[in-house]
């Protein structure tokens, strides 16, 4: 399913205190608002109005259809009335679904004139919002509590933001990875715990023998590829006269897309360690697998891939781009510090400030033929960088803000995509940061995601989340790890 696919259903909350009248009014106003929203473009979503809930059996009932139905991605509540909330407990104690609480109003200013009792009757979610904000803490039930104006531009687009990571969500729950081979020999971080991973994320990680890849590659026929040739022509500049070499990538590209389409896989994983029967690391091939989406993660390391599909998802019908990447080396002149990000062959065109270039070199690692890929530099722009990590036990997410600049230099001789940034809060205190936590080399690179919407999918799928920002210490954040630590051992 693609974002379009998705709806978040609208529930109102009330009683039967007031009357048929303000029901009524409730009603028609939650359906205006509903259609206004929709109208707004804001929201990536459909919002559709389900009800004006008035006792604990239409709170129930609603949660419970909402719970079973794949098109729903979560609930946005608001209470325009009061809305008693013990009412709510038993149908918000089942929700399994992603949770929104908008704090909003029907009306944007209090009349002077108008003003009366019935209006307070009527628009009173100051205390309506603060009865249903109780009970969502009271059950300690993962929610965002977005407030503000619903006709304001930054508010719609916060609703907006909180639907692409509830959708993250659905993806999440749904994720198949295909592992090509194991993780890289004797790497700790891109390691975890498959079955506590499904527990928690949904993500089904299993693995397919290279062998079998191998085999659907042969099967693959001359007009495939030629159809391949084409996109890529279409798509990206050949630099390079070996076209044979280009082919084999497409035939690889052909080979894992059918195994994954095949088994409803959207991430995969390979490693240069394990390519028996094959005569190039995928490089190209990977690279155009991840610009339509499919996430990738190298040696193995099928948390990245799983979550740079994830990221994907999030932020589809966005153009700055989400690609797999690996901190690679630095630029320390003082005042004038980057990270200089790219991988041995696989990053996502989809961050490239100019057209790609198809290129042929040697790989200094492993013992294959000389791979096509991609080469480009990512463009500039204010970004993140994400890593989850298994900490034994349980998950973190890693989040870290940066700003992607123009490469300071040219590079002539390298001969992979590059991505080039500043950290947050600078680089050395953001890798002391990074290291503290425990990040790895590999990470989902987004222009798109925010670290709000990584806070929000990380609270939804109950996993910690750690945000390396403009003001996080060192000495801050070793203080939150360690009362962290204690209290995801007690949860
Ligand atoms: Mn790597």
């Amino acid at each position: 399913m693609s974002m379009k696919d998705y709806e978040f259903w609208f529930v109102v909350g009330s009683q039967f205190l007031y009357g048929p009248e303000v029901l009524e009014t409730v009603a028609a106003r939650a359906q205006e608002m509903t259609d206004k929203l929709n109208a707004s473009g804001a929201l990536p979503c459909k919002l559709v109005y389900k009800v004006t809930a008035k006792t604990n059996k239409e709170i129930t009932d609603v949660v419970r259809e909402a719970n079973y139905d794949p098109h729903c991605a979560g609930i946005i509540t608001w209470c325009h009335t009061f809305s008693p909330s013990k009412m709510w407990i038993n149908g918000l104690a089942s929700l399994q679904k992603p949770w929104c609480h908008f704090a909003t109003q029907y009306n944007r200013e209090i009349p002077n004139e108008e003003i009366d009792m019935d209006f307070m009757n009527l628009n009173q979610a100051a205390h309506g919002d603060r009865e249903h904000g109780f009970i969502g803490a009271r059950l300690r039930a993962p929610r965002k509590i977005i407030a503000g104006y619903w006709q304001d531009e930054d508010v719609q687009k916060r609703l907006g933001d909180w639907m692409r990571a509830a959708v993250g969500v659905a993806v999440s729950k749904d994720l198949k990875v295909m592992r090509f081979g194991d993780n890289m020999r004797e790497v700790a971080v891109t390691e975890g715990d498959k079955v506590e991973v499904q527990i928690k994320l949904g993500w089904q990680v299993n693995t397919w023998p290279v062998g079998q890849l191998v085999d659907t590659m042969n099967a693959v026929t001359d007009a495939e590829i030629d159809e391949l040739m084409e996109v890529y022509r279409a798509n990206y500049d050949f630099a390079t006269d070996d076209l044979e070499t280009v082919r084999y990538q497409a035939r690889e590209e052909i080979a894992m897309k059918k195994m994954m389409d095949a088994e409803g896989c959207k991430a995969f994983s390979n490693t240069f360690q394990d390519l028996y029967g094959m005569d190039q690391l995928p490089g190209l091939a990977s690279q155009h697998l991840m610009a339509q989406g499919y996430g990738y993660g190298g040696e193995g390391d099928w948390k990245v891939a799983a979550m740079t599909t994830i990221l994907k998802a999030m932020s589809e019908g966005q153009t700055g781009g989400t690609a797999f990447m690996e901190d690679y080396t630095y630029h320390l002149v003082k005042g004038n510090e980057y990270s200089l990000g790219a991988h041995m062959l696989e990053v996502c065109p989809s961050v490239a400030a100019e057209r790609p270039r198809i290129e042929v070199h040697p790989l200094g690692i492993g013992d294959r033929q000389p791979p096509a890929r991609l080469v480009f530099e990512g463009h500039e722009g204010d970004a993140i960088v994400v890593s989850l990590i298994d900490m034994g036990g349980r998950l973190r997410l890693i989040c870290q803000d940066i700003h992607c600049v123009k490469p300071i230099m040219e590079m002539p001789n390298l001969p992979v995509a590059r991505v080039m940034w500043q950290a947050e809060p600078s680089l050395t205190t953001g890798v002391e940061c990074w290291i503290t936590a425990g990040g790895a080399h590999h990470t989902v690179l987004s222009y798109d995601v925010t670290a709000e919407q990584m806070r929000d999918w990380a609270r939804m799928m109950d996993i910690e989340f750690v945000h390396i920002n403009k003001d996080t210490t060192v000495e801050g954040l070793e203080k939150e790890l360690f009362l962290s630590d204690l209290a995801w051992k007690l949860k």
